[in-house]
């Protein structure tokens, strides 16, 4: 007897980029500096009471943080196992099976993957030449819920600020701003959540180095946030990964802004090193930079042999194949340059 399945899950791969093991790993921006002092310090004191019982659902002791944090009230916020469940969530809070959910392209993998889980129609639309998000072509679609991605995965460049507020004011529906890297950029545009119609994603993976904790959270309207909880459930937060991330956001936020600088200062050397191998970078934001090079996919097969991983993508839309490297502490760096160059030569 065959089993049932969804026939329009039938093409859907998992979500599988190379994790071949090595012993250097740039391939997935998170941050590669320590340990929040204070999420280390909840993680050892967490007693078996804590782990036996539930969590509150909506997490509001997260929420509390997040919203210190963030300058907002808790009714703004929504948490979630990582920002890939906000958006998850998102996607189905505000569209029907069958209705457009417009992003630019390049933008996160997971886009394409989530309309298809949610049975939603992906409306890629590229980039401009400079990068900046194409407003108009978002617009275009028609798209009830637009997704936006500042500083923008993988090419790590922003959307302007003057582009970000057309769109939100003109937008036929919600727009989703995705600042999984603002930590690190020159701007953070989290005051467009005060309008009706945005909600803004963060996590707490990337510069608060609390990636295999799988925490997220979006801010914005309480009415849209009451939505995205519907979509979502209770109980998505492990209780454990609920406290480290509050004390975290609490306690942490001086410790995550001196490794965010440590990041920063480490991405100018490594595009000056670069430079000097023939090799530009694009102008990023985040702890990362995507290095436009024909043949990518099997240079980093290359690098991986020398025990350096780094992501690498095929045939983006105006950029081609590219590398895109995580900022580490240097010696990583180094490691990863080192086998760039055997590789290159
Ligand atoms: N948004 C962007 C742009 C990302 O790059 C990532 C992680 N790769 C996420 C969201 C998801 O992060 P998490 O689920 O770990 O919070």
């Amino acid at each position: 007897m065959s089993l049932p399945s969804r026939a329009s899950y039938r093409d859907i791969p998992l979500y599988s980029p190379s994790k071949v093991k090595c012993g250097v790993d740039l391939s997935d921006n998170t941050n590669l500096f320590g340990m929040p002092p204070a999420a280390e310090r909840v993680l050892r004191e967490t007693v078996t009471t804590q782990v036996s019982r539930y969590p509150v659902g909506y997490a509001p002791d997260l929420k509390q943080a997040v919203a210190r944090y963030t300058g907002v009230d808790p009714s703004w916020v929504t948490t979630g196992c990582g920002s890939d469940d906000v958006i998850d969530s998102t996607v189905r809070a505000f569209l029907e099976p069958g209705e457009l959910f417009a992003f630019p392209d390049p933008t996160f993998v997971m886009m394409p993957y989530l309309s298809k889980v949610n049975g939603v129609r992906g409306a890629a639309v590229p980039l401009k030449p400079d990068f900046d998000i194409d407003v108009d072509g978002l617009l275009a679609t028609g798209a009830k819920l637009i997704y936006v991605c500042s500083p923008n995965n993988p090419t790590g460049t922003p959307a302007s600020r003057a582009a970000l507020e057309r769109l939100v004011d003109h937008a036929p529906g919600i727009v989703l701003l995705d600042e999984a890297y603002a930590e690190f950029a020159r701007e953070s545009h989290l005051d467009l959540a005060s309008r009706p119609n945005v909600l803004v994603a963060r996590t707490m993976s990337k510069a608060f180095g609390l990636a295999g904790m799988r925490v997220g959270y979006a801010v914005g309207p309480p009415t849209l946030v009451a939505e995205v909880e519907k979509a979502r459930g209770p109980y998505k937060v492990a209780g454990l990964s609920e406290r480290m991330a509050a004390a975290a956001l609490s306690e942490d936020v001086p410790w995550m802004k001196a490794r965010a600088e440590e990041a920063l200062a480490v991405r100018a050397r490594l595009v000056a090193e670069l430079e000097t191998l023939g090799l530009k970078t694009l102008p990023s934001e985040a702890n990362f930079v995507m290095v436009p090079l024909p043949g990518a996919p099997a240079v980093a097969e290359r690098m991986r042999q020398r025990d350096v991983n780094v992501r690498a993508f095929q045939g983006l839309k105006g950029i081609g194949d590219a590398l895109r490297i995580g900022c580490a502490p240097w010696t990583q760096i180094e490691a990863a340059l080192g086998a760039l160059r055997e590789t290159l030569r």
